[in-house]
């Protein structure tokens, strides 16, 4: 029976991972990101391993050559390996965004912003995987820049970039705190979701909450803004309850004043584990000179998208937005 080259890639990362895991006594995603640099540098960078280790992975190693791979594969098989050591403990808040979901939004990216070479930020980039399925997908010259807080994440973050051959610029902090980044033509992000324990921090935001925590997500969603040059879009995954929480009404009046709505793709609930995760991909874009708004934002109800039928027609549906409201 003939391997894949994404089962061929997920073998020697399963199998290298354990391995380390093992050796240095550290987690599986911590092992993953061993491994996958190691198979970047084409060396063994661990010193403390045994001699009979590191002969082994040596071995494991030589039997790949990333050339030979599409950077899709490597993706996809490095998403299966995360997904797995996801399993064994991840907060939900730091889950992994499916290459269905990037797939969608590198699709709307691609539509929404016209110029050829732009500037892409994910401050919330986990793993890199939604920021390189839309850099795999979008044909288009991207700089692209991550922030995660989570340093395993953006670790995996930075092996995925690097086997993937994506020059994505990391910063591995709080991405509420100052972000010594220049405004973006576009940002993409999976919005953490629940409270931001930083109330210091959370007072220089307009959408702070007037008592207690305020919302991380809505913290997100200002400061992308504020990263954002005038005109630039802003593609968010946002809980579906986003405007029924007591802090709507302020989050509204933020929304009018600064963005304009370009769309709110609501995600079939059989996607998530259960009702309360359900998520929406939630489109805006940063007031500016001469910006119009549409003449009606893209307001859609996504089938299951396994349902093939259903999604070609929701998808002709949108296309044709687009040539009424973007000409
Ligand atoms: N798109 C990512 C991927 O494909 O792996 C997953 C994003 S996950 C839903 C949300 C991410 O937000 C997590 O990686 C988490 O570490 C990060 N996060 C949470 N609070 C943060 C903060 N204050 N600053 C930066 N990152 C934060």
């Amino acid at each position: 029976m003939k391997i894949s080259p994404i089962e061929q890639l997920f073998t020697v990362f399963n199998e290298t991972a354990l391995v380390l895991q093992e050796e240095l006594s550290c987690s599986y995603l911590e092992a993953l990101a061993e491994t996958g640099e190691n198979m970047f540098q084409g060396t063994i960078l661990q010193d403390e391993l045994s001699e009979l280790t590191t002969k082994r992975l040596k071995k494991q190693y030589e039997e790949i050559h990333l050339d030979k791979y599409s950077k899709e594969d490597i993706r996809k098989a490095y998403q299966l390996v995360i997904l797995k050591g996801m399993k064994e403990n991840v907060q939900p808040n730091h889950q992994m965004t499916p290459d269905t979901i990037g797939l969608l939004v590198g699709y709307l990216l691609d539509r929404f912003v016209k110029q050829s070479t732009f500037r892409l930020l994910d401050p919330a980039v986990g793993t890199g995987n939604l920021l390189t399925t839309v850099l795999n997908h979008v044909p288009k010259e991207i700089t692209s820049i991550g922030v995660d807080v989570d340093d395993i994440l953006i670790k995996l973050a930075y092996v995925n970039a690097n086997l993937q051959e994506h020059p994505i610029q990391l910063f591995n902090q709080d991405a509420l705190e100052p972000l010594f980044i220049d405004p973006v033509e576009a940002v993409i992000a999976d919005l953490p979701v629940g409270f931001y324990p930083n109330d210091v921090r959370a007072a220089d935001y307009q959408l702070k909450a007037n008592t207690g925590h305020s919302y991380s997500h809505h913290l997100f969603i200002e400061q992308s803004v504020r990263h954002t040059v005038p005109g630039g879009y802003l593609i968010f995954l946002v809980p579906s309850g986003l405007f029924e929480s007591e802090q709507a009404a302020q989050l509204h009046e933020f929304l009018k004043e600064h963005v304009i709505i370009q769309g709110l793709l609501q995600l079939p609930e059989t996607m998530f584990k259960n009702k309360s995760a359900a998520k929406n991909i939630f489109i805006l874009q940063k007031k500016g000179e001469g910006i119009q708004p549409p003449k009606q934002a893209m307001l859609v109800n996504l089938p299951s998208l396994s349902k093939q039928y259903e999604m070609d027609r929701i998808l002709s549906q949108i296309e044709k937005w687009f040539q009424e409201n973007k000409g």
